[in-house]
């Protein structure tokens, strides 16, 4: 397969996210990156940093090992966002170091600004090492410093970095752009009693703390830059496998390792289907609850909400999806955000495949009914252009392509494709395409060739090119895409049916032996208004408005604000000052803002949970909050 790969790995980035919309877009070419990957690549980054919480800075230098590929480009171009840059050096030698000019472009909001290094001649050989100094801003929004009062323990401050989609350039100089992996070591200096943790090899015993707060790391395997992550914390260590184990806040950790007890087993199950699992450790950091993200598949160590210990491992989904993307989207990465659906899609398929495997198919099967249900209210909601696949993120940033559709119709792509291979033919040339493309970064296109050259001839006719088409460059879901069923949710339609209907009290319902899944399903499919006394009977029944598990208290919460249910209103406030998961806070606020009173309401928490959001939640809140008011 090497023809192609050397056809379609070139790729242009001038970063011309102000290209004409109308201009054809160039596969594989990354429109939110200044980075000249035809000029330059970066191919080892050396950070030594230190944190200090009081200013809410990281200090220190990068130095950027880098590779030239044009032999005449005399300038270096670096992604940057908010960052200070002190000074720039080249060096000559281990301790020759030779300053460089540097130059900071106009800031865009969107991308940041462009750090120019201007190189001297003799710096014209293959191979090159340049040094910069500089600092973050406090409002870097890849970091998210979060005071001690809203930690678990509340005894120490916490920070944790979130670098996909463009983030890594609010915290680092480098080639932010996910089609450029290189390795990286680091030297991290925190507080005394705080531990450092990265994606990466760490050189110190995870049962013990730096006297001097001094963590080395070293990440052998090359990675784009959205995969370097960094926690800083009051943070202990359990271990839950030979190879896996849990960094968490002391009070969590013990619940956290518990939760997670099955995570070997999870890797065991994907190598199975998938081949050998290639970055050593796969370890878990349990963040403080303002993450905006369910996790993130950070490499050998996934960053996870705490909204997903529920205490009886029925959220452990998350985690099979974190792993999975160390196959797809870690090893085999999107060449642009364009291509998110690469490794999302992909992903909740090699989910479901481990779900099954680890917890039997009726589980499984009503998870991906319960993704379908959500598929469907965005695509009932979203533009047309922005149910695409291989979506046009031109001019646009690639936080907005963090939808259901690269995840959940990505995956039902691959489902359309196992009904019409079978399972054991799409797992095999999955396996073969993670061998084909590992550690490279890859686009729609070159995929689609990968495909046409080795699963369609697997069985001739059995998919047409309309139909690879429709599902990759169309809106909506194809007519003949396979949908996921649950029987076990056909039982709970029967129930709540009878429930409305007046023949089963709510106290007589089998609510008591349904899992979350089931009473998300009973919940969601209550209809637009449901009387008040009913309301009233099922939280007497079951307790919902006080309900522990976070998905079925957020879908609780959405039927309490669209019947005005008031003695939920408490819980709807702690729900949303006390977590910061955009996926389960933000529907609440769209769902308040729909009338005068909610919108009130809304904005008087809102008011008082911003502060403890990460700013990647406040990005998208506050469109929401505040788009009919100035501030
Ligand atoms: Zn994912």
């Amino acid at each position: 397969m090497k023809t192609f790969l050397a056809s379609l790995l070139v790729s242009t980035s001038l970063a011309s996210h102000a290209a004409a919309p109308a201009d054809p877009i160039v596969p594989g070419k990354d429109y939110h990156s200044y980075a000249d990957t035809n000029a330059f690549r970066v191919k080892h980054l050396d950070l030594d940093l230190s944190a200090s919480f009081d200013e809410q800075r990281l200090s220190g230098v990068a130095d950027l090992t880098v590779t030239r590929v044009s032999p005449d480009a005399r300038d270096l171009v670096l992604d940057t966002r908010d960052l200070v840059i002190r000074q720039a050096w080249w060096l000559r030698g281990p301790a020759d170091l030779v300053p460089l000019r540097h130059t900071i472009g106009v800031r865009d909001p969107m991308l940041g600004a462009p750090l120019t290094l201007n190189l001297t001649p003799e710096m014209s050989g293959p191979e090159f090492t340049v040094r910069i100094s500089y600092q973050t801003r406090p409002e870097a929004s890849g970091l998210q410093w979060v005071p001690a009062p809203l930690t678990a323990d509340k005894t120490h401050p916490f920070l944790f970095t979130q670098s996909q989609a463009i983030h890594a350039r609010s915290w680092i100089p480098l080639q932010d752009t996910p089609q450029v992996r290189h390795t990286f070591t680091a030297t991290l200096r925190v507080p005394p009693g705080m531990r450092a943790v990265m994606g990466a090899e760490s050189a110190s015993n995870p049962l013990e703390l730096a006297a001097d707060g001094v963590y080395k790391f070293s990440m052998p395997q090359p990675i784009p830059a959205y995969l370097i992550a960094l926690g800083i914390g009051k943070l202990e260590f359990r271990a839950t496998g030979a190879r896996t184990g849990v960094y968490a806040e002391p009070s969590v950790v013990e619940a956290a390792a518990k939760e997670f007890a099955e995570t070997e087993q999870m890797m065991q199950v994907s190598e199975k289907l998938f081949g050998p699992y290639r970055w050593g450790r796969y370890d878990l950091l349990i963040l403080p609850p303002s993450f905006p993200f369910g996790g993130m598949e950070n490499p050998r160590l996934s960053f996870i909400t705490p909204t997903v210990i529920a205490g009886d491992r029925s959220l452990t989904s998350l985690i099979a999806h974190e792993l999975a993307h160390s196959w797809s989207g870690n090893l085999v990465t999107n060449a642009t955000w364009r291509d998110l659906w690469l490794n999302e899609g992909f992903t909740v398929y090699l989910q479901g495949r481990i779900m099954e495997a680890v917890y039997g198919a009726r589980r499984n099967a009503m998870e991906e009914t319960l993704d379908l249900a959500i598929l469907r209210d965005e695509l009932a909601t979203h533009p047309k252009p922005d149910q695409i696949l291989a979506i046009d993120l031109r001019g646009r940033d690639p936080d907005d392509a963090f939808t259901q559709i690269p995840y959940i119709k990505g995956h039902l792509f691959l489902s359309w494709l196992r009904s019409r291979f079978g399972e054991d033919v799409l797992d095999k040339f999955l396996q073969t395409y993670f061998d084909a493309f590992e550690f490279r970064s890859i686009s729609t296109e070159l995929f689609r060739e990968y495909l046409e050259a080795n699963l369609l001839p697997q069985k001739p006719g059995a998919v047409t090119a309309a139909e690879l088409d429709e599902w990759m460059y169309q809106p909506g879901l194809p007519k003949n895409a396979v949908l996921p069923h649950s029987d076990a949710f056909q039982l709970v339609d029967a129930a709540r049916r009878e429930f409305l209907g007046g023949k089963t009290a709510a106290a007589d319902l089998p609510g008591k032996s349904w899992t979350t899944h089931e009473w998300v399903h009973f919940i969601d499919g209550l209809p637009a208004k449901v009387p008040a006394d009913k309301l009233a009977a099922l939280d007497e029944a079951f307790g919902l408005t006080n309900v522990g598990n976070s998905e079925i208290a957020f879908s609780w919460l959405r039927v309490a604000i669209a019947n005005e249910y008031s003695p939920a209103y408490p819980r709807l406030d702690s729900y949303l000052t006390g977590i910061g998961r955009r996926k389960l806070i933000k529907p609440l606020y769209e769902d308040l803002m729909k009338t005068p009173a909610g919108a009130e309401r809304a904005r008087a928490i809102y008011t008082r949970a911003r502060p403890g959001y990460h700013p990647i939640a406040t990005a998208t809140l506050d469109a929401i909050i505040y788009k009919d008011a100035k501030r």
